[in-house]
């Protein structure tokens, strides 16, 4: 409970009506995707920059915690308030505030949702690349915090690489803004870099400006399907090898496959071990030889079947499949933990392997699904957490998937972000002085530790 000061100052701010604190209420906030929970002591829902500004005046002079969030849908725990506090949620900032396909940018409130600036960009032939599999509920504010990526990374890249200028209120309550509308602009420190992947603890975002780009001439999307698993992998790393960069190359094992088709029932192939969505994009005629490229080296890596999808409903259908993954795969059991690691893409066939030792080595089912084309793995592993034996060979088996990525010289985490789940494992990929120099950073922006504390810094 916030003490009646901090609550009638708060309330001040906002009003009873956009002020939450009933235990009711703040169980909806308690939790993301991930395993953890932690009830806040009240949800404040502010509709402006300078509401946000003075909550956080406020909790500064209390001390008291604040806990940005979106939709919630992090897989890492990072909204989750684990020192209590106030949790400020942005779905009333929810404004596509400008679109501007002449210079190439978008601005928008922290709440809006990112498949609604696709649909507001269509009309004008244009699109935003970043498309987390959950684009469809989690907001541009959650994207940029957690530097979120998606299955068009693999030739676009990640929020960090769209966000031009930022609007931040610090702790202190004071109110930055960084970046420009030009596409370049190199005045002073790179500051959207810093803020990219803070996870909310070192400002709280409410407005970005974002580049845009045209949608290419044309799309190919290719479905292949292996009866080998290692195969599958080795196409992966033979097809960007050779030069060739597609939009997106996802990889599905057959556990993966098999959940997608009990609910979509899509026809996929249930038999396959290995299946690989591929999408390229650009001018027709590349398209076309890309294409052909692309067939010979699945062809040569033991394909089984390749459907191409003839029109934009059936590229649809595979997409709406592959991003249902997740949702269908927390079907199989009370809990599941979808995990994130990166290694170089020459590693993704070993990754696959030692994914699949070390899991079944501790007893795990697990289903493989990656953004491959970029090394990206997303290790799935259904299990039940109130099972205190079951849940401990989880932990160790992660523990040794994360070594793994580290010694094949990989990384933590390619879009997930930290949170809760990783912070124990950062020293396999940073050393005690980089870790350092991150803290020294938080105490010098929220000194009095007030921003989403008690997570990765
Ligand atoms: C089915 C599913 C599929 C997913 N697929 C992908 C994927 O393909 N790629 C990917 O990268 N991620 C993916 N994710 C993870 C998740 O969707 C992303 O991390 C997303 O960016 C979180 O956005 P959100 O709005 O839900 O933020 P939340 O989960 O609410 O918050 C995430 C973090 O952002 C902070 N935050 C939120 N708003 C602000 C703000 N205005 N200012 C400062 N900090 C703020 C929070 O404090 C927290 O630390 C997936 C998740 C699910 C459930």
């Amino acid at each position: 409970m916030l003490n009646t000061g901090v609550k009638n100052e708060l309330i001040q701010i906002v009003g009873t009506g956009r002020y939450l604190d009933r235990p009711e209420e703040l169980a909806c906030y308690s939790y993301d995707a991930f395993v953890e929970e932690a009830l806040p002591d009240a949800v404040i829902f502010p509709e402006t920059t300078a509401e946000v500004s003075e909550i956080l005046k406020t909790a500064s002079r209390y001390k008291t915690p604040v806990t940005g969030r979106g939709a919630g849908t992090s897989v890492c725990g990072a909204p989750i308030p684990v020192r209590h506090g106030i949790v400020l949620c942005f779905s009333k900032m929810d404004k596509i505030i400008e679109v501007n396909t002449r210079d190439r940018y978008v601005i928008v409130q922290p709440g809006v949702i990112n498949a609604d600036i696709q649909k507001a960009l269509l009309p004008f032939g244009f699109f935003y690349p970043p498309d987390p599999g959950s684009m469809n509920s989690s907001t541009i504010g959650g994207n940029i915090a957690q530097n979120a990526g998606g299955p068009r990374c693999l030739k676009y890249g990640v929020t960090v690489d769209y966000v031009l200028g930022l609007e931040v209120v610090l702790a202190s309550g004071d109110i930055i803004r960084f970046g420009s509308r030009n596409i370049k602009d190199v005045t002073g420190y790179k500051l959207s870099s810093l803020f990219c992947g803070s996870e909310g603890t070192l400002g709280i975002i409410t407005e970005a400006i974002l580049k845009v780009l045209p949608k290419p001439e044309a799309v190919k999307t290719l479905m292949v399907t292996f009866n080998n698993l290692d195969n599958t992998a080795k196409a992966v790393t033979d097809i960007i090898g050779s030069g060739i960069l597609p939009a997106a190359m996802e990889l599905m094992d057959k556990l993966t496959l098999n959940a997608i088709e009990d609910t979509a029932n899509l026809g996929l192939d249930r038999n396959a071990e290995g299946t690989l969505l591929i999408e390229i994009d650009g001018v027709k005629e590349a398209c076309d030889k890309e294409m052909e490229k692309i067939i010979e080296k699945v062809r040569k890596n033991g394909a089984v079947y390749i459907q191409e999808a003839g029109s934009e409903i059936e590229r649809e259908k595979l997409w709406t499949a592959r991003r249902s993954a997740y949702g269908v795969f927390a079907k199989l059991a009370p809990d599941i933990i979808s995990e994130d690691v990166t290694v170089p893409v020459s590693k993704v066939p070993e990754m696959t392997r030692r994914i699949i030792e070390i899991t079944n080595r501790y007893g795990l089912r697990v289903g493989v699904l990656a953004h491959a084309g970029d090394g990206n793995m997303h290790p799935m592993v259904p299990a039940d957490k109130s099972n205190k034996e079951e849940w401990q060979r989880v932990e160790k088996a992660f523990a040794e998937i994360f070594k793994a990525a580290a010694d094949l010289g990989g990384t933590l985490s390619g879009e997930h972000g930290i949170g809760l789940a990783k912070s124990a494992y950062l020293p396999l990929v940073m050393n005690q002085a980089t870790i350092d120099f991150m803290k020294k950073i938080k105490q010098a922006v929220d000194p009095v530790g007030i921003l989403n504390p008690g997570k990765f810094v």
